[in-house]
């Protein structure tokens, strides 16, 4: 993998591969440590596993627990050196939620970094420390690595039934992202730091650690406890010396809410990158304003097509346009169109589209589909068939493309997004599915029946509402009076993470019904 090149490459100079930074410390991880710690990790997953053959049937993905520590990814580049796919947990996950995922994979090794152990073979146990130290740390074979069609990672996001699921993403896919958004953020193999800021689990920041270790950059990694301490974090990013920054435009509104956060306090600062929900045109029009040197690039793209598919510099023009700001043209090699003209659902066809999700054939044949050579005269129309007509080429009459439940509209090469067709929503950057929190809300033994409804506030998600009606053995028992919101909140806390959880919650004897006979989603929203 070019990742795992990249980190051998750089362990023979003096770079530093993540400066992490906590609350109470700062901790810097060179590129030779991550080479050698990795290589220990591999060789110790290696040797304690029954492998009997080269099949990641057998070879089952490694669960990793925590949040930012530079141990995450030393754990992550030691799965995938053991040719594992890797699960990241973070942090923030409810003990339930990640169980659910844990169960789903059946791991024979759980590396828990929190706390700094591994849990392999009938429950053993042994210290992270331990492996660095005991473990031979020369190279592993490149043989073993991930390679291929191979998972690399196993990402779950929010699913409908309430269950996670499980994106998969092949060392391919990463060979088809990574080098097209190296070049976007021009990360080079120069000295480079990159802020590293959202959680492993979220396929954001898959753009940093993989455009970062595989070019020679610094990460600059912001622990949880930092980001959410404003002074700490201006401090830090005051001194960090980010050239490329990577978040979503709700973080960096958050930053923009300062007037200090300016060009002036971070002077190598000069290319952000959004992905992961609407950037709204006042955060760039600020940023453009803020930040004279820096470009501000749109990115668009589900985790199901490896993070992102899409990317546009945004300019002056476009924030003093009256259209949402574009999302971006298509990423070489891709087929990227709408199912109807003008407007319609985003379809995404090419190398980057993930196999489908984990253990769950069903989903999968809801959302990825084939594009057949049978199928070609179709698409003929499309300003861009020539791509397509490639890619029969290359996938031998058979490409993988990804439904995103996204409707889009494409002018002039250029992607719109406008909505959803499903209950999916993004709230703080963080994808999440109405009905899993729903499901997970009808699992508490005091609630009946509930409905989710997203409240707009100037066309932006503001926050999420739950409307509830409370169990009959608690209205009969009259134990209503025990059972409020907070109750509710703090017994859906423990089953969904806490951005998951409704800010506001209603208690209703019944719900209003549409002429459908279905509960009347859209009364509720206006009520
Ligand atoms: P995730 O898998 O968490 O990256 O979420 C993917 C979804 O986020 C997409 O399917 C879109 O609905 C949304 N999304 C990603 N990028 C953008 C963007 N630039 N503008 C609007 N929505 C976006």
């Amino acid at each position: 993998m070019r990742i795992l090149e990249g980190i051998k490459k750089y362990s023979e100079t003096k770079r530093a591969a993540v400066i992490n930074v906590d609350s109470d410390k700062k901790t810097t991880l060179s590129y030779l440590e991550l080479e050698k710690k990795s290589n220990s990790l591999a060789r110790f997953i290696i040797e304690n596993t029954n492998l009997v053959e080269r099949t990641q049937t057998v070879k089952k993905p490694i669960p990793i627990h925590g949040g930012k520590e530079v141990s995450m990814l030393i754990s992550m580049m030691a799965t995938l050196k053991s040719g594992r796919a890797y699960v990241p947990l973070d942090v923030s996950f409810p003990p339930t939620r990640s169980k659910s995922i844990i169960d789903e994979v059946c791991p024979e090794i759980y590396i828990d970094v929190i706390e700094g152990k591994v849990r392999y073979a009938d429950d053993k146990e042994i210290g992270l420390e331990e492996i660095f130290s005991s473990y031979d740390d020369s190279e592993i074979d490149r043989d073993t690595w991930v390679k291929d069609d191979e998972n690399a990672y196993i990402l779950f996001t929010s699913g409908s039934t309430g269950k996670p699921k499980g994106v998969q993403i092949s060392a391919n896919n990463l060979h088809s992202f990574e080098p097209w958004m190296s070049g976007e953020l021009g990360i080079n193999g120069d000295e480079t730091v990159v802020m590293d800021q959202p959680a492993y689990s979220f396929d954001l920041s898959v753009t940093e650690v993989y455009t970062g270790l595989t070019n020679g950059a610094t990460l600059f990694s912001i622990s949880k406890e930092v980001a959410n301490d404003f002074k700490a974090l201006f401090s830090a990013l005051e001194s960090s010396n980010i050239n490329v920054w990577i978040s979503t435009p709700t973080f960096v509104s958050l930053c923009l809410a300062n007037e200090d956060f300016n060009g002036d306090m971070m002077k190598g600062l000069n290319k952000f990158l959004f992905i992961g929900e609407v950037l709204p045109r006042e955060v760039a029009h600020k940023l453009l304003d803020r930040f004279p040197k820096a470009d501000v690039i749109n990115g668009y793209g589900p985790t199901e097509a490896t993070v992102g598919v899409s990317t546009v510099k945004i300019n002056l023009e476009h924030v003093n346009g009256k259209r949402s700001l574009p999302v971006g043209t298509p990423m070489p090699g891709h087929f990227i169109f709408t199912l109807e003209e003008p407007k319609g659902e985003i379809i995404i066809a090419g190398p980057s589209v993930s196999k489908g999700y984990y253990n769950n054939p069903e989903k999968t044949k809801a959302s990825f589909i084939f594009i057949d050579r049978e199928e070609l005269g179709k698409y003929s129309n499309y300003e861009n068939f020539y791509v397509l007509e490639k890619l029969m080429d290359d996938f031998g009459g058979h490409v993988p493309a990804y439904k995103t439940g996204d409707v889009g509209k494409i002018s002039d090469g250029q992607i719109y997004y406008h909505g959803r067709t499903d209950f999916q929503v993004k709230l703080g950057g963080y994808r999440i599915e109405i009905e899993d929190i729903e499901s997970n809300l009808r699992k508490l033994d005091e609630v009946d029946n509930a409905v989710v409804v997203p409240i707009y506030k100037e066309e932006k998600i503001s926050y999420l509402r739950a409307y509830v009606k409370l169990d009959e053995k608690y209205l009969k028992s009259n134990q209503v009076d025990s059972v409020d919101a907070k109750t509710i909140k703090n017994n859906l806390a423990k089953r969904v993470p806490k951005y998951m959880v409704p800010r506001n919650i209603r208690f209703l004897d019944s719900f209003p019904i549409n002429t459908n006979g279905k509960i009347d989603r859209k009364a509720l929203m206006e009520k």
